[in-house]
């Protein structure tokens, strides 16, 4: 049986601990953070991780958990980051030296930059493949650590970028088995980097609706909805960064005719087409985002602040991950392609106070914090030919 290895041991980590082993790989997992190897080996060893799609449920048995990657990644065919774009980092740079000629490793969702970060982690590695999914497939939420996800909805169809181009006629398809997924290739990572719609939809609604209630607590009963209280003015800030990053896409497209803007989809394009069945009113953009299914009851999210009392937490990776990994990237981007992008700044400076973090200083990608980003200035791409 060919090999996989899953590096994470989160939600979407739990789902592909479920799915694949019933697609024909042997399933190894590599889970570094705190305890988590051993809480998953215990749950594993009792019968496995299942998913749970509604009234349908998958479970599948890894062979072996690890957090030595000496132990899982050497004979690996398939690598497979299921991971916040935090911990591509760390985890790129432990898995390198043991990885095989030929492997193919990927991320999932890859957010901004992951190629520029994984050939510089990667660059004395042997001949390496790169994948990155668009999005991720699921809306996922654990149940019991090592034993249930649950999955809440799944994406009609996922875009992939392969890198050497040329590999992903083999790998999709296995790919899309092992996932279950209709899969789609990206024409390049670029264009995963500017279609990647958590970094509009993450920050934009945290800025929506929560900017200026930095000090305010709510009862649990009264958390801000996230998805379906987009109001009109998030719903309009959300269409402009969209729009935003479609004059980026047609500056590239201007200058290089093997980018196709059109696989950059505006955001209720991408609302529609990843969630065909799921939206009950697709006539704008806020109903989009307050119908969906899929969204349902999510709320912002909080820290305890008191008894009964909650605060928005701003340092959860609708930031954490989406302004670094995200909208920076993005912004580096729009910087080389001569585009402005007033209301993406806008976001930018906003979260990364909140972040305390600095990214752009006076309109200038410059900030001190610039190198924890991957802006493809952070790796010494300075003119037009990311
Ligand atoms: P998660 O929050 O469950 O992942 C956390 C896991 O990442 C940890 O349990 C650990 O295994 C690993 N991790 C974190 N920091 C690490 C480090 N420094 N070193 C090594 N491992 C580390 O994330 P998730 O919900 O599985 O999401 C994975 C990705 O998918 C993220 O990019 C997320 O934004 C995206 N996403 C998730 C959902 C969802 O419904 N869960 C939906 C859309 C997109």
């Amino acid at each position: 049986m060919p090999k996989l290895t899953i590096c994470g041991g989160g939600n979407a980590a739990h789902v592909i601990m479920a799915l694949a082993p019933n697609t024909g790989w042997e399933v190894d997992v590599f889970a570094p953070l705190a305890n988590e190897a051993d809480r998953l080996q215990a749950g594993v060893a009792a019968g496995g991780v299942s998913a749970i799609f509604g009234d349908r449920q998958v479970t599948g048995q890894p062979r072996r958990v690890s957090a030595n990657p000496a132990e899982v990644i050497p004979g690996s065919e398939l690598v497979l980051l299921a991971l916040p774009a935090f911990a591509h980092g760390a985890t790129l740079q432990t898995i390198a030296p043991f990885l095989d000629a030929g492997a193919a490793v990927g991320a999932l969702p890859a957010r901004g930059g992951f190629d520029y970060q994984a050939r510089a982690l990667l660059a004395d590695a042997p001949a390496i493949n790169l994948f990155g999914l668009q999005t991720l497939p699921w809306a996922c939420r654990i149940i019991r650590y090592g034993q249930a996800v649950e999955v809440l909805g799944t994406k009609a169809g996922v875009d992939v970028a392969v890198s050497p181009v040329g590999q992903a006629d083999d790998l999709l398809p296995a790919l899309a088995a092992l996932l279950g997924l209709q899969l789609k290739p990206a024409a390049s990572f670029l264009t995963l980097t500017l279609a990647n719609t958590g970094q509009l939809i993450h920050p934009g609604i945290m800025y929506g609706l929560g900017r200026g209630r930095e000090a305010d607590t709510f009862a649990a009963a009264d958390i801000p909805l996230f998805y379906q209280g987009v109001d009109p003015p998030t719903a309009n800030l959300l269409q402009t960064m969209s729009d935003e990053v479609q004059a980026v896409a047609a500056a590239i497209a201007a200058r290089d005719t093997d980018f196709n803007p059109r696989e950059v989809l505006p955001l209720l394009g991408w609302l529609l087409h990843s969630y065909p069945t799921n939206i009950t009113d697709s006539s704008s953009l806020q109903s989009a985002f307050n119908t969906n299914r899929a969204y349902v009851g999510l709320r912002l999210p909080t820290r305890p602040a008191g008894p009964d009392r909650f605060a928005i937490d701003y340092t959860t990776r609708y930031l954490a991950e989406d302004i670094p990994f995200g909208l920076v990237v993005l912004r580096g981007i729009a910087e080389l392609a001569g585009v402005a992008t007033p209301t993406i700044d806008a976001v930018v400076i906003w979260a990364q106070a909140r972040l305390q973090k600095e990214y752009l200083v006076d309109g200038q990608l410059v900030g001190a914090h610039l190198s924890e980003t991957r802006a493809p200035q952070t790796y010494g791409i300075f003119g037009f030919g990311f």
